[in-house]
């Protein structure tokens, strides 16, 4: 074996896995087990005191589950990964270790649908209070730091647009007001851009999008990238402060760099209990092994397609941060140079009438609220995603009521532009 680093694609092939020490199975088998048996007693309090790693109950960990994790830290680029049932319950596991009721989180506006629904209406409950940015405007995230904000999140590149932050920029701030930096990274994938490289500490994603791939699981991902120092300021008591559930024990102090993940897992997954089902954990893991192919087929057809909309008469603007003339084209040709994703959204002259009458004429593009699929899919945000919000929010995030919003799968270009042509013109 030489000593040279492996590769992206490599590491999405192999990172975590291992030829099953048992049977031998190269693919990575199903452990669809609840729980694992205990070697002696002082095994088993070993385990529950967190003096030993191993299996306990599905629960809090699986061995199948455990290859998603490591693949996907590697591919990130960090320390450690916890994988959840979906990339909703990894948002509130997270911040659950970083937030007390009363305590405050800064959000980048431009955010998937549920992720505003979430932080607005369930955290309020919990007495998590989100304060909005202009991710356009990072002086707008100093402005709204406080004494009690614990974290700044934001999406690499953001729903419903497509548009890039500049995550550098927001890091800088984090620094500063000294907080962890979170970056959802569902819609860009490890493929094309790595947080984690620009200053982010911890990266969430939903693997129900890209990473898996082919729109039929559902699951989410917490990666630390070891980077943040919880002792400082007393402002972190899950991570820094002696635990009462396992005998007084520090985890910054005890698990370093991955202390992070450890309290997702033991603290969050365990009592919040969203764990991923092993079925799943599998079919995300097959999906991952062939990201580097899709990713790149899928930017290629979304900047064909960007580029047929923006000659259409019948069109009045496109977002696409792959395009030239675009306003974040600056920002993706630092962030994303392989491309700038595929999913992105297009205005159309005939306003909100026009989006209701395209989305029931295409026919390939399929009608549905999901992104990050091998099949190309469609959704008019302003009657459905964002109907949520005000006028005024919509526009504000990207959901406008003449925007369509397209996620471009892996099918021959010329078929989906045809499919576009026929319904624009009809
Ligand atoms: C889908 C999505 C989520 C939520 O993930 P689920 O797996 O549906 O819970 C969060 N962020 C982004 C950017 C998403 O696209």
């Amino acid at each position: 074996m030489s000593d040279r680093l492996p590769g992206f694609s490599t590491l999405a092939v192999h990172a975590g896995a291992q030829p099953d020490p048992t049977t031998g199975a190269r693919a990575t088998p199903i452990y669809q087990t609840t729980s694992f048996v205990f070697n002696d007693a002082d095994h088993a309090a070993s385990l529950f005191g967190l003096q030993a790693f191993g299996n306990i109950y599905t629960r809090i960990g699986n061995p199948t589950n455990a290859v998603l994790e490591e693949r996907v830290a590697a591919l990130e680029g960090g320390t450690a990964a916890l994988a959840v049932a979906s990339g909703h319950a990894a948002q509130v596991v997270v911040l659950q270790q970083l937030l007390q009721p009363g305590d405050e989180f800064i959000a980048a506006r431009k955010l998937y649908g549920g992720s505003i629904n979430q932080f607005t209406h369930a955290f309020q409950s919990f007495g998590w209070n989100v304060v909005w940015a202009d991710p356009d405007d990072i002086a707008s995230f100093e402005r709204a730091v406080t004494p009690r904000t614990k974290a700044i999140f934001i999406e690499s590149i953001a729903n419903p647009a497509g548009s890039i932050t500049d995550i550098e920029a927001v890091s800088t701030v984090a620094r500063k007001a000294g907080v962890p930096l979170i970056v959802d990274n569902t819609l860009a994938s490890p493929y094309l851009i790595r947080p984690i490289d620009h200053g982010a500490d911890i990266v969430v994603h939903s693997l129900t999008k890209f990473l898996g791939g082919h729109g039929n699981s559902i699951g989410g991902i917490i990666v630390d990238a070891g980077t943040f120092d919880w002792s400082t300021g007393g402002k972190y008591p899950m991570l820094a402060e002696p635990r009462p559930e396992y005998h007084g024990i520090r985890l910054q102090e005890t698990f370093g760099n991955f202390a992070f993940a450890i309290a997702c897992r033991v603290l969050g997954l365990r009592d919040l209990g969203p764990a991923l089902s092993p079925f799943n954990a599998f079919m995300i893991l097959t999906g991952i092994e062939t990201l580097p192919l899709r990713m790149q087929k899928h930017c290629d057809n979304a900047k064909a397609v960007a580029e047929f909309l923006a000659g259409h008469p019948a069109v009045a603007s496109v977002n696409y941060a792959g395009l030239a003339s675009d306003k974040y084209n600056q920002l993706a040709r630092k962030y994303a140079p392989k491309g700038a994703g595929a999913v992105f959204t297009f205005g159309l002259k005939g306003g909100y009438d026009a989006g209701v009458s395209l989305v029931s004429k295409l026919q390939l593009f399929s009608h549905l609220a999901n992104v990050g699929d091998t099949r190309s899919l469609v959704i008019h945000p302003a009657s459905t995603t964002h109907s949520q919000l005000d006028d005024a929010a919509k526009v504000k995030s990207g959901a406008g009521p003449d925007v369509v919003r397209l996620s471009i799968g892996i099918e021959d270009k010329e078929d989906l532009i045809a499919d576009l042509e026929q319904a624009l013109g009809a």
